[in-house]
């Protein structure tokens, strides 16, 4: 089901993120964590999609593992980077004919390895590029479902680090939506008056999709320092690096500050009719099964129901 329809038939969706494991055991574990997250019945889960060839394909292959061996509804990520028009169109054209319904179009980062690649001669300069190939392909009926793919897009709460100007920032937001993007999904954040501030000001902006909130739970030390490296520009409220730093180097109290910062982030979330909640699993369940827990509910119905006895 394109996303799209299944936010005008929710109030809320919740889904999960997953990055496309390197290994058969990694891969095994993945299921095992699949099979945990399923339980808690998303509305979809994304795959995220990497700028080396043979990650690109492990995307491919997961994609198709959870559309035919699970329940859930898999939505493919697909990135400008190092890619020609015809290889774009042959993966849309793979996703297609196999009736994946929708697709998060990116800009996307060069990874180390990959740090000479003249992005010149890449076919999309910005995801705005791709959105509309994409809308292309889905108007010239290639789709089997009428309405083709839907589109989801990034979006940055605290500001993407190459646009400095927030207010052409935002100008390149509206594009990618103007493009025909159906929905915004965030970068992670920590503090939800970034992302309210976001939300307000994409109001301004004249961008009126629904816009998905990015939920990454801290599990580890290590996590905060990763998350600090790859989603750059992330601010760390001093009240969360002071709960870390009341934790010492206990690692369970520190996945349980993760949790109980990522559950409270919820909740308001939730009390100030966010339209979604994406979690960035890191291919872990057990962070998101326990905000889910904590919040009082066995399932994503339960999140997104407002039924008071
Ligand atoms: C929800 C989410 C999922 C992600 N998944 C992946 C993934 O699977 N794989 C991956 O590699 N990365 C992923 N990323 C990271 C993302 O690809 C990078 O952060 C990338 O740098 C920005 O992507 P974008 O789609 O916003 O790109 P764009 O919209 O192309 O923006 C990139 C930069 O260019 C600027 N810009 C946009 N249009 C123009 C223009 N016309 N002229 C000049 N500047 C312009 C923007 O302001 C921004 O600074 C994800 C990020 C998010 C938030």
């Amino acid at each position: 089901m394109q996303i799209q329809d299944i936010l005008a038939k929710h109030r809320m969706t919740f889904s999960f993120e997953f990055f496309p494991p390197q290994s058969l055991a990694a891969v095994g574990r993945l299921f095992a964590t699949i099979r945990r997250l399923e339980q808690l019945k998303p509305s979809f889960v994304s795959v995220t999609y990497g700028a080396g060839g043979s990650t690109r394909l492990l995307t491919h292959d997961l994609v198709m593992r959870i559309h035919t061996s699970t329940e859930l509804d898999p939505v493919p990520h697909l990135t400008c980077v190092c890619h020609t028009e015809s290889e774009i169109l042959q993966i849309l054209q793979r996703y297609a004919s196999v009736g994946i319904s929708n697709i998060v179009a990116l800009g996307g980062d060069l990874p180390r390895d990959h740090s000479a690649h003249d992005r010149t001669t890449d076919a999309f300069c910005h995801a705005a590029d791709l959105v509309r190939f994409i809308q292309k392909f889905n108007v010239s009926g290639a789709h089997p479902h009428a309405q083709g793919f839907g589109i989801g897009v990034a979006g940055f709460p605290e500001g993407h680090p190459a646009t400095p100007n927030r207010l052409v920032e935002i100008d390149y937001l509206k594009a990618k939506v103007d493009a025909g993007a159906d929905y915004i999904c965030t970068q992670l954040f920590f503090d939800n008056r970034d992302f309210y501030d976001f939300r307000d000001r994409c109001e301004v902006a004249g961008i009126r999709v629904p816009i998905i909130a990015g939920i990454m739970p801290i599990t580890s030390k290590g996590n905060l320092m990763r998350i600090a490296e790859l989603a750059a520009g992330s601010r760390f409220p001093a009240g969360l690096l002071k709960s870390v730093a009341r934790a010492g180097d206990n690692p369970e109290a520190i996945k349980r500050v993760g949790i109980q910062w990522g559950t409270e982030q919820c909740r308001d979330l939730l009390d100030h009719q966010v339209r979604g909640i994406h979690f960035y699993t890191l291919n872990q369940s057990d962070a998101t099964v326990q905000i889910y827990r904590h919040l009082g509910v066995s399932d994503s119905l339960a999140l997104g129901s407002r039924d008071i006895m």
